[in-house]
């Protein structure tokens, strides 16, 4: 069984079905074993996919607040090769950006070939905050869902390997690690007064979640749900979702490298041979 949940295009998702605080029936050390050795192999598949240069990696990932959406990216991407990674931060968007179509910001950081692109939220909340809180007319945001199968049925046309995951934590849990921030110092910088407003807005964000997971999970950009409530299982899930979607690449990324490797060589030979002694 694998540790996260896709979600099949075409079918429905009812978040409440779905346990935030899965183990998958294992405890965290063998949990983290696990990881460590998928980890590994998501290193070496970076590398391939930075040298055969063919494809690229859009990771996406969205979650309510605190749902460990940077805690992903420190801990799974931790030992890949940063020159070939780029990390990208959806905020609010500046007037310059609202004055263009929504995926004008987004297209324009999209990875290139060879790169692991990660969007630490994205597009997606063209369809989740802005729905929650009336930023558009609904006329507006619901014709987005096409538009953002589009997109991303583009991105994946032309090279990229897209992997988006909704990193799922229960109430209580989100509760619990707010009020840590509260109290230890250290993580007291991450407070944010929004953050307790937003939480009102629980049940309304976990029906626009449901509906863009439904809406938005194709065979080219498929949805995964990921039970985030102990953070060792998210990363171990996380890592596996990777892991299994970009191994159905490498036979390609091997031919592709042996193919530059006897170009290289055969270079090397006429340069020699062409050298006068
Ligand atoms: P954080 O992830 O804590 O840095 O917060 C970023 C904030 O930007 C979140 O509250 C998001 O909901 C908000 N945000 C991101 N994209 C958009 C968008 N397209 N429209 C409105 N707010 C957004
Ligand atoms: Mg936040």
């Amino acid at each position: 069984m694998p540790y996260a949940h896709k979600v099949a295009p075409g079918s429905k998702v009812a978040l409440s079905k779905i346990k935030p605080d899965d183990n998958g029936g294992m405890d965290k050390e063998e949990g983290l074993a696990r990881f460590a050795k998928l980890n590994a192999e998501l290193d070496v598949i970076q590398e391939e996919l930075y040298a055969a240069g063919t494809h690229s990696v859009l990771l996406v990932l969205q979650g309510m607040d605190t749902s460990g959406k940077d805690g992903t990216i420190r801990n799974v991407l931790l030992n890949l090769n940063p020159q070939g990674v780029r990390v990208e931060s959806f905020k609010v968007p500046t007037e310059e950006e609202l004055a263009h179509d929504f995926l004008w910001r987004v297209h324009k950081v999209a990875p290139r070939k060879g790169e692991f692109g990660v969007f630490n939220r994205s597009h997606y909340e063209d369809v989740l905050v802005v729905r929650v809180h009336d930023l558009a007319p609904k006329e507006v945001w619901q014709a987005r869902y096409e538009q953002i199968n589009q997109f991303e049925a583009l991105l994946a046309a032309t090279g990229t390997i897209i992997v988006k995951l909704f990193l799922h934590i229960s109430k209580g849990e989100q509760e619990e690690r707010l009020r840590e921030r509260e109290q230890d110092v250290t993580k007291a910088w991450k407070l944010s007064a929004g953050d307790w407003r937003e939480r009102e807005y629980w049940d309304d964000y976990q029906n626009a979640y449901e509906d863009a997971l439904e809406r938005c999970s194709t065979e080219a950009a498929p949805w995964y749900i990921v039970p985030a409530d102990r953070k060792w299982f998210r990363n171990l899930a996380a890592t596996e979702v990777l892991v299994d979607t970009l191994n159905a690449y490498r036979d390609g990324w091997h031919a592709t490298l042996d193919e530059m490797s006897k170009a290289r060589v055969a270079e090397l030979q006429e340069y020699r041979a062409g050298k006068p002694v």
